[in-house]
């Protein structure tokens, strides 16, 4: 049955919204209104996920919902700051009420992991978007950026590379969201690192988020940093389910450099702080590898054991995976 615009919005979404002191004036009248803490600096980030292009359209609304602020709480554990609120810009092709409740509950699914409190947003008709703009806070002047890597750090990242590529790869031959697959959960429901960046805020010197593939993202912090990188290939962390499903060494690694949605944090850090930030990061249950290390020369070279591999060879491997991207 359709929903009329302020049913769905006070039904699927006022409703659920969870309280928090900070908010002043949550969802209902024009604007919201935040108390936002003294000697704090607000971070911003804002994604948006197109059916179709950033999800395949037989994508089950929870996972949606779910994945349009995982993305985002992504974006704010690469700055190591803790989130405070988000809003949902929501355009939507009909009002199918089954599929709002189903999104609503896996959009508050994760907020209230988070505790985060959802204060406004908007909802329009159109074919199916989502965007989702949040805050967080960081104290002043700790943000961790893209550009503080300096030549000798050693290059890590959390979690296991090329999952959310082999999901994609998985869901096109199988048309359905099979649950209890680390591959598919990987695709749809990535973990936010939130924990993990607060703790790289104080260690590392540069932190990105890797959605669009290991070797684009880690260019960007290069490339942001002055510097270079070598990356050694067997260094990559690999899940027990992506080297089942992918069995080709080639594709393996081609979906591990190129692969986009993992939603990893890669990051750099001196070498002395290599050991504390390791054991550190096994208290909160976080896998961390060294993959490789920041270099003075402006360019990514890759390494299998001594032998260096042909950059054209992974670009060609990322070109494919597009291909295969663009037909979701
Ligand atoms: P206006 O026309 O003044 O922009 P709207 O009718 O769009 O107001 O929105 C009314 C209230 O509902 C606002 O507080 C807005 O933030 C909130 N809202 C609208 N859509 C959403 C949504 N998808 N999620 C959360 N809040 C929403
Ligand atoms: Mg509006």
């Amino acid at each position: 049955m359709p929903l009329a615009e302020f049913d769905i919005i006070q039904n699927c979404f006022a409703s659920q919204a969870i309280q928090h002191d900070d908010v002043k004036l949550g969802i209902g009248d024009d604007a919201a209104v935040l108390a936002t803490p003294a000697g704090k600096e607000l971070v911003i980030a804002i994604d948006t996920l197109v059916a179709g292009v950033h999800f395949p359209h037989q994508t089950p609304a929870q996972d949606i919902a779910y994945k349009a602020l995982a993305v985002n709480l992504s974006d704010l554990a690469a700055m190591g700051a803790s989130p405070a609120w988000f809003t949902l810009a929501l355009t939507l092709p009909e009002s199918n009420e089954q599929w709002l409740y189903d999104f609503s509950s896996g959009l508050f699914e994760l907020a209230n992991r988070f505790h985060l409190p959802l204060v406004g947003g908007d909802t329009t008709r159109g074919p199916l978007t989502v965007t989702v703009q949040i805050a967080g806070y960081v104290a002043p002047g700790k943000a961790l950026t893209r550009s503080g890597a300096m030549p000798g750090d050693a290059i890590c990242v959390t979690g296991t590379l090329g999952d959310g590529a082999a999901g994609l790869k998985k869901f096109q031959q199988q048309n359905i969201a099979e649950k209890n697959s680390v591959l598919l959960n990987k695709l749809f429901r990535p973990e936010p690192r939130i924990a993990a960046g607060r703790l790289l805020s104080a260690k590392a010197s540069a932190c990105i988020d890797i959605s669009d593939g290991l070797y684009a993202d880690l260019n960007h912090m290069m490339q942001q940093s002055g510097t270079g990188a070598r990356l050694a290939l067997e260094c990559l962390p690999l899940s027990e389910e992506f080297s089942e499903f992918i069995e080709d060494e080639s594709e393996q690694w081609s979906l591990a450099l190129c692969g986009g949605d993992d939603y990893e944090l890669c990051f750099c850090v001196p070498p002395e702080m290599l050991e504390a930030l390791s054991t550190a990061m096994n208290t909160i249950n976080c896998r961390m590898t060294k993959i490789g290390e920041v270099e003075q020369a402006a360019e990514i070279r890759i390494f299998k054991g001594e032998q260096e591999i042909d950059n054209d060879r992974i670009k060609t491997g990322y070109q494919h995976f597009q291909q295969q991207d663009d037909v979701v």
